[in-house]
């Protein structure tokens, strides 16, 4: 038998190929950030069945100091986070859908979320329902025995509309079926979906949560103890845990986030208020609109604020957007919202090219439908720039007429 208290050598016995491989043990203070935890794995002393963290693909410990913070924010057990938001959705339905099964969604939802049923789960043998859930029967009317999810958006991207969550989850629970909420436009600081009924937040944290366009992540959070261990098995099975840099970026980014969302939501008022004034805007939508048509379910279920997303149109259509996308100086045009910018996106070009027209005109996504994310800076420097564009593009609509559009998007 080998006695390895034996083998006990100094540094300086070492061959450099092995003092190279050394782990540094410097000892030393406790850092008062959370530190990156880059490692792949973990020394296990013994081969023991108590070990608890393993592998990074698994556990690792920056992505739980993440986990602990959001599942906090929502008084509920530390969240499960994913490489992005999308990628927590799929856990979410691997986790809960078979073939045969049905889902229940909102017709006003992300691009990517209807992607993902349609295009993806739909050919895995699921079977699907996007509803106009702003009126709840409508998803009690779909509900069939093999429906085993009901999957909501709130406000919904871009069109902002509303789903009582309240309502719907009346409905969910009294067929024993989980409600999973999309909170990622108004985070836990403006809505608490739990504390509504539902059953699972979900969250893209690439959004507000980290707020400076930094760090791709997502989020699933609930009270269900044996859901998570489910959505656990199902990421560790797929390998999609969030990378430990941008886990700490998102953790870095929490800090605001409640002075972040806050502000983004005050500056939004002053902005859609200016916008709605103008009578060249033929829609504006934010639910912290006197005129917003659930304004009254939008004060009874955020609290604190309506957010940072605002989406307009002005008068002459797609071809007077285009020319207004051109002609912004201060706001810049991406695919992305929730950032201390002030960003534009073309939706129907963009995060929800891939749905089907029908659908997006029944939600009244329209090609000249405008997304505004509110950043941080003087909400009168950000009006004088949109107002600005929308001079310069409306004159160009009246003047050159509906001819080549200046977009370099194509619908
Ligand atoms: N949910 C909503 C409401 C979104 O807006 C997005 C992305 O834009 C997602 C989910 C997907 O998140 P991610 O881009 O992090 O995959």
């Amino acid at each position: 038998m080998s006695d390895s208290s034996r083998f006990n050598p100094e540094i300086s016995d070492l061959s450099p190929h092995t003092v190279a491989c050394l782990k540094p043990d410097i000892g030393g203070p406790t850092p008062l950030v959370e530190s990156i935890c880059q490692s792949t794995t973990y020394v296990q002393k013994e081969l023991s069945s108590e070990v608890t963290c393993t592998y990074s693909r698994v556990d690792n410990p920056t992505v739980a100091a993440l986990e602990t913070t959001l599942g906090r924010l929502e008084n509920a057990p530390p969240a499960v986070c994913f490489s992005s938001g999308l990628a927590a959705e799929t856990a979410l339905f691997l986790a809960l859908l078979r073939a045969g099964d049905h889902i229940v969604l909102s017709q006003a939802i992300y691009g990517g979320t209807v992607r993902l049923i349609r295009e993806l789960f739909s050919g895995l043998g699921v079977e699907a329902d996007f509803v106009d859930a702003t009126d709840p029967d409508n998803i009690a009317r779909v509900i069939r025995h093999n429906t085993k999810l009901v999957f909501i958006e709130t406000p919904a991207n871009p069109t902002l509309c509303l789903n009582d969550i309240e309502a719907i989850s009346e409905i969910t629970q009294s067929h024993g079926i989980p409600l999973a909420v999309d909170n990622t436009f108004l985070t836990p600081v403006l809505q608490q979906p739990m504390e509504l009924g539902a059953d699972i937040s979900v969250y893209s944290t690439t959004k507000h949560i980290e707020g400076h366009s930094a760090a791709l992540g997502g989020a699933l959070v609930t009270r269900d103890e044996d859901l998570l261990e489910r959505l656990r098995w199902v990421r560790k099975s797929t390998g999609t845990i969030q990378t430990p840099q941008n886990a700490w970026v998102t953790l870095r980014g929490i800090k605001t986030l409640p002075l972040r969302i806050q502000q983004h939501s005050r500056h939004a008022v002053v902005i859609a208020h200016a916008l709605a004034d103008d009578p060249r805007l033929i829609t504006v939508n934010y639910p912290g609109l006197e005129s917003f048509p659930q304004s009254e379910l939008a004060a009874r279920q955020h609290r604190g604020g309506h957010g940072g997303v605002i989406s307009f149109e002005i008068e002459g259509g797609y071809e007077t957007t285009c020319r207004f996308l051109k002609a912004v100086k201060l706001c810049t045009l991406v695919e992305h919202i929730g950032s201390v910018e002030t960003l534009l996106t073309h939706p129907a070009s963009m995060t929800h090219a891939d749905v089907p027209r029908d659908q997006l005109a029944a939600v009244g996504l329209t090609p000249g439908l405008v997304r505004l994310s509110v950043g941080l800076e003087d909400p009168h420097d950000i009006l004088a720039d949109l107002f600005a564009a929308i001079d310069v593009a409306v004159v160009e609509t009246h003047t050159i007429g509906k001819g080549e559009p200046a977009c370099v998007n194509a619908v």
